[in-house]
């Protein structure tokens, strides 16, 4: 990725210190969202290496992986796939738990919205200690998808996020990062 296309990434990301909790850095990205030119070159540059390759779904983590991941879909031509927390899809699901800063949660996705063997990217806002990509590729996996990768557009690598999708075989893609938490 070119330096001016990740200052373009960089200043439109707004960090608000202490958010949701004391010592904690939110990375909010609506300020990327909202900036039409941002916004518009951050999926061209997530969707780059697989143009023209046949990728039947795009999976987005609720509820910022909605946003990017729908984007990202209508421009590959694929599906999408929304994976959600525990009760809110009205069909048959599977469900994981998946591990949080402190203690356990909850993510699931209809039985039927993929078939063994679909080529499929995951796509979320950040990726942290990767505990959420973690659930969201074990769902996949267990329904017999292939995860062509797991895309971000921010990194926080010092917690280890990358290192434990990559640990799982899968391919990780990430536009920025920020290094600390
Ligand atoms: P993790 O499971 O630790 O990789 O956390 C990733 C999930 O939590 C993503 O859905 C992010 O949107 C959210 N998240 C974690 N840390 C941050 C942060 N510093 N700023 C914004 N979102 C975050």
């Amino acid at each position: 990725m070119n330096a001016s296309l990740e200052q373009t990434l960089l200043s439109a990301i707004r960090t608000i210190p202490d958010y949701p909790k004391p010592g904690i850095l939110f990375r909010d990205i609506t300020t990327l969202l909202g900036d039409a030119r941002a916004f518009r070159r951050a999926i061209d540059e997530l969707v780059h290496p697989y143009a023209g390759l046949k990728v039947d779904k795009i999976a987005g983590i609720e509820a910022r992986g909605f946003i990017l991941g729908g984007a990202i879909a209508h421009q590959l031509s694929a599906g999408f796939i929304p994976i959600r927390k525990k009760g809110k899809l009205p069909h048959d699901t599977v469900r994981v738990a998946y591990s949080l800063e402190y203690g356990l949660d909850e993510m699931e996705m209809h039985r039927d919205a993929v078939k063994p063997g679909e080529k499929v990217i995951l796509v979320d806002d950040l990726i942290a200690t990767g505990g959420t990509a973690e659930g969201a590729v074990k769902l996949l996996t267990q329904m017999g998808a292939d995860i062509l990768a797991a895309c971000f557009v921010i990194d926080l690598p010092d917690l280890g996020g990358r290192k434990k999708l990559e640990a799982l075989g899968v391919t990780v893609r990430t536009l920025v990062s920020f290094e600390g938490h």
